[in-house]
């Protein structure tokens, strides 16, 4: 099997979720005691969300870029950055290593289309749902999507942030964001718009609040089940 490396911690909630799902999905291939052979490196968080309020990338980046040059040097043959908002600096971290960079928004793209889907409503961080470096990758995949109205966005974000990122979930959040998917829905039904197809959970920890089997007026995409599957499938490629 490949070895993964992952640049986890952002926040450490999902990458706990990451390491489960990569394993269960390889025990599933291979069953028995087979598990996955992941290096996890796991952030310091409060330190990434300094930078990201002070909207300073290049600091993040330099510093994840250094990371994933220790995994790589440690014999990691891929790395999955396991989280949405931190592939803002993408580009910075594949420039700085030979092995690639697996893209969650390319994986969530491929499963989109495989599943007939072309709009999908995005709830993420602000960083993700306002800038337009996961936007763009989304349509050059041809996928065209939508992000909720500007109070809805600082909601999410807030849930993200004082919330889930410090393993709070709470019932009236999961309630709130029901309610933010069905108004975008009923939204573009009143203008006439065509609805998304589909309501991605476009920020790893979102999950904690809404499975892909919650009922939700629209089918549910769990970036971070979709960008595990992609990891653990490198993972099992024969040699
Ligand atoms: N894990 C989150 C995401 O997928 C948010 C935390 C972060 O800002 O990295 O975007």
């Amino acid at each position: 099997m490949h070895t993964i490396g992952i640049l986890g911690g952002m926040s450490w909630e999902s990458t706990a979720i990451y390491y489960q799902h990569l394993n269960r999905m390889v025990r599933q291939a291979h069953g028995g005691l087979h598990s996955a052979p992941v290096i996890i490196d796991s952030v310091n968080f409060a330190q990434m969300a300094v930078w990201q309020r002070a909207g300073d990338w290049h600091s993040a980046g330099e510093f994840l870029a250094q990371k994933a040059q220790c995994l790589q040097a440690a014999g990691c043959q891929a790395i999955g950055i396991a989280t949405n908002t931190m592939h803002k600096v993408y580009d910075t971290i594949q420039s700085q290593i030979d092995i690639p960079v697996i893209h969650i928004a390319d994986a969530v793209c491929d499963e989109a289309s495989q599943r007939g889907i072309s709009r999908v409503l995005f709830l993420g961080t602000q960083f993700s749902m306002s800038d337009d470096f996961l936007r763009q990758r989304y349509a050059h995949r041809n996928i065209d999507w939508q992000v909720p109205n500007a109070q809805d966005r600082e909601l999410v974000h807030q849930m993200i942030f004082e919330r889930l990122c410090q393993g709070e979930v709470r019932d009236a959040d999961r309630v709130a964001l029901l309610d933010i998917i069905e108004r975008c829905v009923e939204g573009c039904v009143a203008r006439g718009a065509q609805a998304p197809q589909a309501v991605v959970l476009g920020c790893t920890e979102l999950v904690m609040l809404l499975g892909e089997d919650t009922p939700c007026v629209l089918p549910v995409l769990d970036s971070t089940r979709i960008h595990a599957q992609a990891l653990a499938a490198f993972i099992l490629i024969e040699p």
